[in-house]
């Protein structure tokens, strides 16, 4: 506070010569103060010397004055008092110097505790001088006298004794006063050492002490170390020492700064340096130098390799006119002096050049003109841009590809957005390159393909770099179209994609195309259902699933019942319209996660998947049942079918597909053989059942070969005279294992199996050749039937033309054979069917209706052909009672039959009272047990003869 308001001060001394002028100043008041302490000193000790000095003198004079004035007064004569007056002037006088100081000689005066001394010293002497008065003026009596000297004496020894006082006093005062003076003196000295100490101090601090912190710095800089400064304690002295160790700091600051500036700057020089020759030694570009006379006075390694001439070769002024060609060189030249005379700076451009051992290569030039050595020279780079023209050509082909192929092509950058089209893109999508140009191929989304469709294609393409397949795009003007893309990933050299390139081709007419291909190829296209094919796939789809489900589903087998007949009556289109129909009513059956199928003809099929319990199914089968045995509208008629059903069910039935669709179509096979209109559920019982017919068949094709059949014959009895007027063949097989075997037990798998053709072929050889021997050797008219499966007259094997150059052979005519068919063969019947039976009516043979009423009984097939029997089926005459329903319909058909000119053969006859019936109803024949059984050609023969 006090040293800041003194700092303060306008005279505070802040440079060094202020300070030591004020040091000069305070030393010399010091000194003075010394000198005139001293002074003083001595005065005082002077003073006190004259002060005894002159109370030596009154004491001496006191003594004298008595002395002489006695002595006056013992020797008058003599002149003792001559200096009296004199001497009491001198005591008077040192008395008042004494007293008041002063005189001459500058005397102070007494000091005051010695006054009273001198007063009673006065007073003495004012009494001695009485006294001497007195003795001196007293010439009275001696007794007087010798008072007076006795009072003379007495004063003067009082003087003596004051004075001896007042001078021991002196003494005192002196010894006190010569000590005191010692010990201001050593005051004052120590005053001195420490004014002295502090001025060392305050110099050390402020002038030593930062004086050799400033050495240090500046022998530090003479070591380099320019990184000391001086402590701010120095710098923020305001004085010259301040102002020097600011200087230094800078100093060094600059000089620090102006090293690094060097440092740095050296460092730049030699990275340039390492630069340029890096670049020469290695760079791809050759680096030249080229004087006035346009001659290479440096050429680096590159260029030697570029030229092919040697690199020392080319840095001894080669001439630049070997490089290239006259007119190119005159071209160069031209450029070259442009720079070197200052009118263009820098240049660059293409030229050919010519090699060493001749051969020409494209470069590109850069040159630009600086001065080398104090002379203009031009510096440069060659490249090599041979592969760059090559790339530019091949680029070129490219673009033109891009341009006129016929394939869209777009590229997009590797986030999707549309870099670049061609014309065949516009084309194809109706967007012109500038609308689709940074924008995202989605615009041409169509939303026919969910999210997981693009995900699974963007994971392929970042995974393989590659996608292709049909995608559902939208052009411009927002038709839908189908194309065949391919995307291909295009990449940076760090691996990262550059960019997408996508081909594409309009391929909706094509895809539509295949589409409906595929659609007919797996679809009914009378039904639209799914064909066997596609039966198939989704049957083999379905197990999948329940395998992974591990539901079990239901394979069901449907075949109509009577589908034949409907169509043979009322035409394929009728019967198509039925199928068509029954597709729709089975669509209304199923959920829509069930599957129906058309397998071909009138057969179906239905999975149904996902079943909680097996007899799920049941319900869903008898529903089918009902629906399918709803009447039918067809054009002009109403029809009645039903449909039998097998059901199998996975994993139960069969593991796989082949045994799903055999087992289901073996309970088919059971419902059918139960009497049609209902399903079967497959049991492994049915597999045997097949298995046995497997067994049977194999037995049938070796009985044909070993010949194990034979004909039974049954006589067909004129119902009137109960005469044999002809025979029915009808076949029996002697299997040797199994002993006979009646028709009922192998003709359905023969003509399953279409061994009905041949077996068919035998029994009408057989039974031809029979007949001709009894029409030789009993009777000329006899006649025989043989039955005739439709199969054989569908069959190609099967041949009139055999039968009847046969027929010729023997030499029977065509009338002696009746051909026994059932309505079957009209229901199936094609046109070879109607041919053959034509080709045989046209030579004669007969044709019988067999098993009439059991079946669709038409009468438009007895119009259809030309019909000579009909033989009522043996179910019908079984329950032939007076009066019952069965005995109307006999007695209706055989009247019907005969109005159409149609003969009537009674079956089954077993009874006299069903002869007697049908004879009375107008029957023409009979055949059954009651006439006689079916029996060997010998024993007919037999017969024969008796009623012969
Ligand atoms: P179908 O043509 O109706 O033959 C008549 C069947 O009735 C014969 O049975 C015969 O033995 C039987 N039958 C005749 N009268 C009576 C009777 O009073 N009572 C009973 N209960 N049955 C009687 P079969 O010989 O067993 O033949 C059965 C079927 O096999 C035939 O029925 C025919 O459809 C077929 N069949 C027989 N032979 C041939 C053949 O050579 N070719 C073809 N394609 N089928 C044949
Ligand atoms: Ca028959
Ligand atoms: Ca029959």
């Amino acid at each position: 506070m006090f040293v800041s308001s003194l700092r303060a001060w306008p005279w505070w001394p802040r440079t060094i010569q202020h300070k030591v002028v004020w040091a000069a100043i305070a030393i010399f008041l010091l000194g003075l103060g010394n000198v005139v302490t001293l002074q003083w000193l001595l005065r005082r000790s002077d003073n006190i010397a004259a002060t005894l000095n002159l109370a030596g003198k009154m004491r001496m004079l006191g003594q004298r004055a008595a002395l002489e004035t006695l002595a006056a007064r013992q020797d008058p004569s003599g002149d003792w008092l001559r200096g009296y007056d004199s001497q009491v002037q001198t005591f008077e006088r040192a008395y008042q110097t004494l007293a008041q100081g002063g005189s001459a000689a500058g005397h102070a005066p007494l000091p005051p505790e010695l006054r009273p001394k001198l007063a009673d010293l006065y007073a003495s002497w004012q009494r001695s001088r009485q006294a001497m008065q007195a003795l001196q003026a007293a010439s009275a009596t001696p007794a007087d006298q010798a008072g007076d000297m006795a009072a003379t004496m007495q004063a003067s020894a009082q003087l003596l004794a004051q004075t001896e006082q007042l001078m021991d006093a002196i003494v005192v005062y002196a010894d006190t006063a010569h000590r005191r003076a010692l010990w201001s003196s050593l005051v004052l000295f120590l005053l001195d050492a420490l004014l002295l100490g502090l001025g060392y101090l305050l110099v050390a601090r402020h002038v030593l002490r930062p004086i050799e912190q400033l050495g240090a710095q500046c022998r530090a800089m003479v070591r380099r170390d320019y990184s000391m400064r001086a402590p701010a304690a120095i710098t923020e002295r305001q004085t010259e020492l301040g102002a020097l160790a600011q200087a230094l700091n800078q100093s060094a600051t600059h000089v620090e700064k102006l090293l690094q500036d060097v440092a740095l700057e050296r460092a730049a020089l030699e990275q340039v340096q390492a630069m340029f020759n890096g670049l020469a030694d290695n760079a791809v570009a050759s680096i030249y130098m080229l004087n006035v006379e346009v001659e290479l006075i440096y050429a680096n390694a590159q260029m030697a390799q570029l030229t092919g001439y040697s690199q020392r070769e080319l840095n001894e002024r080669f001439p630049m006119a070997r490089l290239f060609t006259p007119q190119a060189y005159e071209q160069v030249c031209r450029s070259v002096q442009d720079r070197l005379q200052g009118r263009t700076r820098t240049a660059r451009y293409e030229r050919i050049l010519l090699r060493a051992d001749g051969s020409q290569v494209d470069i590109e030039i850069f040159g630009t003109a600086m001065q080398h050595q104090g002379q203009p020279a031009v510096i440069g780079l060659i490249i090599d841009i041979s592969e760059r023209k090559r790339n530019e050509a091949s680029m070129r082909r490219a673009s033109l590809v891009f341009q006129h192929t016929r394939e869209a092509l777009v590229v997009t950058d590797a986030s999707g957005l549309v870099l670049d089209v061609n014309p065949a893109f516009t084309q194809v999508t109706g967007y012109a390159a500038p609308a689709i140009m940074g924008r995202r191929m989605s615009i041409m989304s169509s939303g026919q393909h969910g999210p997981e469709f693009y995900e699974a294609m963007w994971r392929q393409l970042l995974q393989t770099g590659h996608w292709s397949g049909d995608i559902t795009n939208r052009r411009a003007d927002g038709a839908e179209f189908i194309s065949e893309l391919t995307v291909t990933a295009s990449y940076n050299p760090d691996g990262s994609v550059h960019s997408y390139i996508g081909l594409f081709t309009d391929v909706t007419a094509q895809r539509q195309q295949q589409a409906s291909i595929w659609h007919q190829a797996h679809y009914d296209h009378l039904t639209q259902l799914p064909n066997r094919q596609m039966f198939q796939q989704n049957l083999l789809h379905c197990i999948e699933q329940a395998r992974h489900s591990r539901l079990p589903f239901a394979l069901v087998f449907l075949d109509l019942d009577f589908f034949k007949e409907v169509n043979d009556t009322f035409g394929h289109d009728q019967g198509d319209e039925l199928l068509r129909q029954v597709a729709r009513r089975l669509r209304g059956c199923v959920r829509a996660t069930d599957l129906i199928a058309r397998l071909g003809g009138d057969e179906f099929t239905l999975i149904l998947p996902g079943l909680q319990q097996l007899d799920d199914v049941y319900p869903i089968c008898r529903k089918v049942l009902q629906a399918i045995a709803q009447p039918y509208e067809l054009t002009n008629n109403t029809v009645h079918i039903s449909v039998s059903m097998g059901v199998t069910f996975y994993p139960r039935d069969g593991d796989d597909g082949v045994a799903l669709l055999k087992h289901a179509d073996l309970a088919m096979y059971a419902a059918k053989a139960k009497g049609r209109n209902q399903f079967a559920v497959f049991e492994p019982e049915m597999e045997q059942a097949a298995q046995s017919r497997r067994l049977l068949l194999r037995d049938l094709e070796a009985g044909l070969e070993q010949r194990e059949f034979v004909l039974h014959y049954q006589p067909i009895v004129d119902m009137h005279s109960q005469r044999t007027v002809k025979a029915e063949a009808l076949v029996r097989w002697q299997q040797p294992q199994r002993g006979m075997v009646q028709p009922g037990e192998f003709i359905d798998l023969a003509e399953e199996s279409g061994l009905i053709v041949p077996l068919g072929d035998w029994v009408f050889r057989e039974a031809a050749q029979q007949l001709a021997q009894w029409r030789s050797m009993l009777a000329a008219d006899f006649k025989l039937s043989f039955n005739v499966s439709p199969i054989q007259l569908q069959s190609n094997e099967h041949r009139v033309i055999d039968w009847l150059v046969f027929l010729q052979g023997l030499g029977l005519p065509g009338r002696a054979l009746t051909m026994e068919i059932t309505e079957r063969v009209l229901l199936e019947a094609d046109k070879n069917t109607d041919a053959k039976l034509h080709n045989l009516q046209a030579a004669g043979m007969q044709l019988a209706l067999d098993d009439f009423g059991t079946g669709y009984s038409s009468l438009s097939y007895l119009k259809r052909l030309d019909i000579d029997y009909i033989k009522i089926d043996r179910s019908f005459v079984s329950h032939l009672q007076a009066g019952a329903q069965d005995m109307v319909l006999c007695q209706a058909i055989i009247v019907m039959a005969h109005q159409l000119g149609i003969k009537v053969v009674a079956e089954g006859v077993e009874t006299q009272a069903q002869h007697d019936m049908l004879l009375a109803a107008g029957c023409d024949y009979g055949q059954g047990y009651y006439y006689c059984r079916p029996i060997s050609a010998q024993m007919l023969t037999e017969r024969l003869q008796r009623e012969a």
